[in-house]
């Protein structure tokens, strides 16, 4: 059993399709929707959390871009540059999901399992620490 976070783009002839529901009907795996959003020129955005067994993940995966969806892996989305970090802590205050954090030592860590992918950290700080790879 493994997890992986997706993100899922639905461009606009596809965005009113019910393609999410089969992951659970035909492949037999639990997902979380972390994030979803219909952007200004109806493309859909989805960050999902799916659950399964590795080879029913990927299937499912072709099969969503078989019906068009675009994927992106969103496991490493957000990344943070510990040698250009200054621990001043901005991104701990605005980070909705909570994967910025301090650390007994008072040094900020973060921890990607939680990010949702949200993006308000991505111009909060002043030593451009904070990358994104979506
Ligand atoms: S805002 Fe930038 S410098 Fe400040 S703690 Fe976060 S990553 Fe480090
Ligand atoms: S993208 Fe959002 S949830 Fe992820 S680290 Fe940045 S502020 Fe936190």
């Amino acid at each position: 059993m493994v997890t992986e976070k997706l993100m899922l783009i639905f461009p606009p002839n596809i965005v009113k399709k019910p393609v999410v529901y089969r992951i659970v009907k035909d492949f037999d795996l639990e997902f979380n929707i972390l994030r979803a959003e219909i952007t200004s020129d109806l493309e859909g955005k989805m960050l999902l959390e799916i659950k399964g067994s590795k080879e029913r993940i990927n299937e499912c995966k072709s099969y969503l871009v078989k019906e068009g969806v675009e994927l992106e892996e969103a496991a490493k989305g957000i990344i943070l540059d510990k040698d250009k970090c200054v621990n001043c802590g901005i991104c701990i205050s605005l980070c909705l999901g909570k994967a910025f954090y301090l650390k007994d030592n008072y040094e900020v860590n973060f921890d990607q399992n939680k990010c949702i992918l949200c993006g308000l950290c991505l111009n909060c700080c002043p030593v451009k620490a904070i990358k994104s790879k979506i």
